[in-house]
């Protein structure tokens, strides 16, 4: 696999283990895995103007708004470790934020290779939220974030797959498998 100069977008609910795949992906590449909600959680941990303004937002289980998080991907995508290409995990979670992320990458003469979407039964996503409920998780909370995944993120998939862009992989096997899987689409799209 030749290292460098991928763009892709690893999609997929809250629980659907595209945390896990990106950084995995992200290694054999050899480009950054970008995660927009690990760059949140550090704001909130630093105490910045951004981290003060989203955390409420997140603990709540809702969206940052879409201008707040164009300016942070972009900021992000302009460092120098992602000049040969990235994996974005959990950007963009909505139309708007797509439509965003589309514009920049055409100001920089660059377009998206591919979306990998890991697909796992609604049914599993909220037997895992649940084996694995955060100390600052409640129940509450887990299901807000897959009703939001639903009504917001999940009508991505369409958006992506008439774009030809969408590849899916089945997200209910074992970690391993699951990454050869991915790895085997980027041989694919090159
Ligand atoms: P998960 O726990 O589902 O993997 P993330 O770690 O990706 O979620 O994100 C945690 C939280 O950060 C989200 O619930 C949301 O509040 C916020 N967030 C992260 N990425 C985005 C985004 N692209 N748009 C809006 N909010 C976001």
């Amino acid at each position: 696999m030749s290292p460098g100069d991928h763009r892709l977008v690893m999609f997929g609910a809250p629980g659907s283990g595209k945390g896990t795949q990106a950084a995995l992906l992200a290694e054999t590449l050899r480009v950054p895995a970008i995660s927009t909600g690990e760059m949140l959680r550090a704001a909130v941990a630093a105490g910045t103007d951004l981290g003060h303004r989203v955390q409420a937002i997140m603990a709540a289980g809702a969206l940052v708004d879409d201008g707040t998080m164009a300016d942070v991907v972009r900021d992000r995508l302009a460092a120098d470790d992602a000049r040969r290409g990235f994996i974005l995990d959990g950007y963009p979670r909505t139309i708007v934020q797509a439509e965003a992320l589309e514009r920049l990458l055409e100001e920089r003469g660059q377009r998206l290779q591919a979306v990998l979407h890991v697909r796992v039964p609604e049914e599993e996503l909220v037997r895992r939220a649940l084996a694995r409920q955060r100390a600052d998780d409640i129940e509450e909370i887990i299901r807000e974030r897959l009703r939001v995944y639903r009504e917001q993120t999940r009508p991505l998939a369409a958006w992506y797959r008439d774009r030809d862009l969408l590849v899916a992989v089945d997200g209910h096997q074992s970690i391993e498998e699951v990454a050869a899987a991915l790895a085997a689409i980027v041989l694919e799209v090159g």
